[in-house]
């Protein structure tokens, strides 16, 4: 039977299809993975050979060559299952970086088997400790020297490093100072995570609110061989934001999946939950909160979709991207709270999953761009307003 929410649409088989694989991932495995700050390994191990987190790599490489409209369903049916699309969404968006600017030789080498999963490249490090948001002045460099370059410096919240096999670097290769644009002089880099921890690069797991593998790098005299530099030297950053696009919507998808999840987990409690002899949903108080969340959901879902649209056509998406993931992060955090609410006390049970999706969907207002950066984008680059940094 199809489910009401979301309404049935042209991608209804891929989502029977998905909701086939996640409902064998039950709520009480991921209370466990979560109780246990485990990670996901089984789910994301099938998800992986049934070929879903491959859908953007394409057929020639042994991808599934799919559009971003059906990349960003699956992370949606993921969250929508009650699952949590963060411990594997790397592993779909991050090689788009190497697929746009990496050479024939390295697409040969690493994306085939990032398709069956044999390889996971589930890590992007760009952010540092005492830069943040401000990313053209990040400190970490990488000095060429003969056929390596050297890396030292730190990052911070580099999530799945434990999980991944391969993580994409952003360093300084010209110092600041001598580069005309602040965005200029930074490159990109392939690491091998298993030759480099412990040989110049080190983790510090963070622990944090969510189930979320993330943590602190440390490089010191890090070698990395010339030949795992992606693209051209000193373009790194204009390589990275051309993938954010793409990284935008299939966030702003999982958070609509989180969305429908609690709007339809209030639906059903509101319906079944007696108390003063009538059912709660009999009370507009409990009925209004749970409507406005399903509204809300539905515009981000359109905002999605048409940012979907103009991506999959190669037509110029910032403005759509960057909405569709304020519209949908907001939706989510607002059904979120609805949901508690109408769960009363027994939303802050660990058994109903209300408190741990709560948590997860809260997330996405801070990474992987925060709310206000996603307002300047819009006042600058859309409404001409100056540029206030
Ligand atoms: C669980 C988790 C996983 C993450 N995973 C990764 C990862 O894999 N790779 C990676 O590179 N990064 C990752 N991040 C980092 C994430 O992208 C950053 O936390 C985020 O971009 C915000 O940067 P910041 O934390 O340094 O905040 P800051 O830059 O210190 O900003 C703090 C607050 O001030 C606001 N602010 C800053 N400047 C302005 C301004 N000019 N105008 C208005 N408001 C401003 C910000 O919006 C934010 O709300 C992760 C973070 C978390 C929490």
């Amino acid at each position: 039977m199809n489910h009401p929410i979301p309404k049935p649409d042209q991608y209804q088989d891929m989502r029977e299809a998905l909701r086939d694989l996640c409902g064998s991932f039950d709520s009480a495995y991921w209370q466990k993975v979560d109780h246990e700050r485990d990670y996901p390994e089984a789910f994301v191990d099938a998800m992986a050979k049934a070929g879903w987190l491959a859908a953007l790599i394409p057929e020639e490489y042994g991808g599934s060559g799919l559009g971003l409209a059906e990349a960003s369903v699956i992370m949606e049916e993921i969250n929508f299952s009650g699952g949590n699309a963060g411990s594997c969404h790397g592993q779909m968006y991050n090689m788009g970086t190497l697929l746009r600017h990496g050479s024939d030789l390295q697409k040969k080498l690493y994306l085939p088997k990032i398709a069956t999963g044999e390889l996971r490249l589930q890590s992007m490090a760009v952010t540092e400790p005492t830069t943040g948001t401000d990313t053209t002045k990040l400190k970490t460099t990488a000095v060429k020297k003969g056929d390596k370059y050297i890396v030292n410096g730190q990052k911070v919240w580099i999530s799945r490093i434990q999980h991944s096999d391969l993580m994409i670097l952003l360093a300084r290769t010209t110092p600041l100072a001598e580069v005309k644009k602040k965005s200029e002089g930074m490159s990109i880099f392939i690491v091998n995570l298993k030759d480099a921890i412990g040989n110049g690069m080190a983790i510090q797991p963070i622990a944090n609110m969510v189930n979320h593998e993330t943590n602190e790098v440390f490089f010191d005299n890090l070698e990395i061989p010339a030949e795992n530099l992606i693209g051209e030297e000193g373009k790194g950053f204009k390589y990275i934001l051309d993938g954010l696009n793409a990284e935008r919507v299939l966030i702003a998808a999982e958070c609509i999946g989180d969305a429908y999840w609690f709007v339809d987990k209030s639906r059903r409690y509101a319906n079944e939950r007696v108390v003063f002899d009538r059912p709660i949903g009999k009370n507009q108080g409990i009925q209004f909160p749970i409507a406005d969340a399903f509204i809300e959901t539905e515009a981000a879902n359109l905002m999605r979709f048409k940012a979907c649209e103009l991506f999959d056509n190669n037509q110029a998406c910032g403005a759509e991207s960057n909405m569709a993931k304020y519209l949908a992060a907001k939706a989510s955090w607002e059904a979120a709270n609805v949901c508690l609410q109408t769960h009363g006390g027994f939303g802050f049970a660990n058994e109903y999953d209300v408190e741990r999706k709560f948590r997860e969907t809260r997330l996405y207002q801070v990474a992987p761009i925060s709310t206000n950066l996603i307002y300047s984008y819009v006042a600058e680059h859309i409404l001409g307003l100056p540029r206030s940094f």
